[in-house]
């Protein structure tokens, strides 16, 4: 009925839940602060809340909850994303369960085709991508093993992206679907990443087309955004929207902190900027019911300066007569979405983390604070650990 309701009035439902002119009074102290109201920060405040019985004060930048995970209906009255695509999907059985406490699931199997030269194939690369790229009929996983294993170049120790993808289909799908699509994402060579990276995309002899194979995949029923309402609408919890850190940590006093920003932000780029790479997203209405056939289609040309559009009623099943859908430009500058895995990042950022280990009432939790390039289920398994760690050392209001 969300959904209804929405389309008939054009209204967003999840614009700022408290602004920053009703902040909420000075209290003596909260027992915790959570900067960044992502996953990392809603599941710690909910614990702390919901578990502890903390009295918690959730402050973001934004104007608005859910982080980068952020949904909300446009103009058009479809269910859109404002940060790009977010999946759900994840095989832990904990993390599921966990979320389900805030929202129904509908049921969302994941698919992306890629465009070479106007042709749209399955990715990641199974069987079917190969038969239709090369006009073959493989019909058994050992005849398509076969076919990558004559092109595959053994690499050995395997260190990079382009490492992996080479050693595993051979050079020339690797230039057709890993290589310009890298380099416009990362803003650098495969070769030049940590092998991590494509490691993400597995390569398939059968004919599954799922990009993910996780025992769980499924979209919130009413959105992202309402299960964090959910999340954090608890009576511990206060909620400051469209105010940064810096201008609250002194007017609202704590025992700990929970910090799910950039790591580098925090100690003041003690040690010079952490890179993130970021995104600009074009977000569109056309006046078509049906734009693709799926969710996601990427488009590794390193000649097209967008990697992937996204069309969100895949994702919703939502029906209207107008879709909405979303360009990805890659960019150097703008919101740090991707922290960005090489080993020389990593290395700097090990000297952050051993000044957060020498900070024993603040918590880095998640992605930008851990510097992972972590998928949203893993950031809510961090979360938990980060609490049932924490746990043993809350002491009635206080936290030592
Ligand atoms: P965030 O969501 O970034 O939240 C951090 C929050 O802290 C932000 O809202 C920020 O405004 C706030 N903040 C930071 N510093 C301050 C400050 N100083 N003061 C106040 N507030 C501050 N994962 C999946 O599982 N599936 C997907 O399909 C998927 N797709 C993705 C697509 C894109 C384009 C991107 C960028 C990420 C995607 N992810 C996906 C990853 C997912 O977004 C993250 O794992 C998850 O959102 C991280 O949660 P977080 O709480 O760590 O960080
Ligand atoms: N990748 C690629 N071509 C594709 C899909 C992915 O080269 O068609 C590479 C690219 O480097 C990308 C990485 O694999 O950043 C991981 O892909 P994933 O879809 O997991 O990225 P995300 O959803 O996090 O942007």
């Amino acid at each position: 009925t969300a959904l209804i309701e929405a389309e008939i009035t054009g209204r967003n439902r999840h614009e700022p839940v408290v602004s920053p002119v009703t902040w909420p009074p000075l209290q003596d102290r909260y027992d915790v602060m959570v900067v960044g109201a992502g996953f990392a920060g809603a599941v710690m405040a909910e614990r702390l809340a919901s578990d502890a019985g903390k009295r918690v004060l959730v402050v973001d930048r934004r104007s608005h909850i859910a982080g980068n995970a952020y949904d909300h209906y446009d103009a058009a009255g479809i269910l859109v994303h404002r940060y790009g695509p977010h999946i759900f999907h994840t095989n832990s059985d904990d993390v599921f369960d966990y979320l389900s406490r805030f929202t129904d699931w509908r049921p969302y199997e994941h698919r992306v085709l890629a465009d070479i030269d106007g042709t749209l194939v399955p990715m990641p690369i199974n069987r079917t991508t190969l038969n239709t790229l090369y006009g073959l009929d493989l019909s058994s996983d050992a005849e398509v093993e076969a076919f990558l294993a004559s092109r595959a170049e053994p690499i050995d120790p395997i260190r990079t992206s382009a490492d992996v993808v080479i050693s595993k289909v051979g050079r020339k799908l690797y230039e057709t679907f890993f290589q310009g699509y890298t380099r416009k994402q990362w803003g650098m060579d495969p070769s030049e990443l940590d092998k991590s990276v494509t490691a993400r995309v597995p390569t398939r002899t059968c004919t599954d087309d799922r990009y993910f194979g996780d025992r769980h995949q499924a979209m919130p029923a009413q959105g992202f955004t309402r299960m964090f309402e959910a999340m954090l609408s608890h009576p511990n919890i206060d909620l400051l929207l469209g105010v940064d850190y810096a201008d609250v940590r002194v007017a609202y006093p704590h025992d700990h902190l929970v910090f799910t920003g950039p790591i580098d932000e925090y100690f003041g780029y003690r040690y010079g900027r952490l890179p993130y790479r970021s995104l600009r997203f074009e977000h569109r209405t056309l006046n078509e019911e049906r734009h693709q056939p799926v969710a996601v289609v990427n488009y590794p040309d390193e000649a097209v300066p967008y990697t992937r559009i996204t069309e969100y009623k895949h994702l919703t099943g939502q029906i209207a007569p107008q879709t909405s859908v979303t360009y990805e430009y890659p960019s150097a500058t703008g919101d740090p979405y991707y922290p960005i895995p090489r080993d020389e990042n990593q290395a700097l950022y090990k000297r952050y983390e051993a000044l957060a280990l020498a900070e024993p009432h603040v918590s880095f939790v998640g992605r930008l604070a851990t510097y992972r390039y972590y998928n949203m289920d893993q950031v809510v398994g961090q979360a938990l650990a980060t609490y049932r760690r924490l746990k043993p050392m809350l002491r009635g209001a206080e936290i030592t």
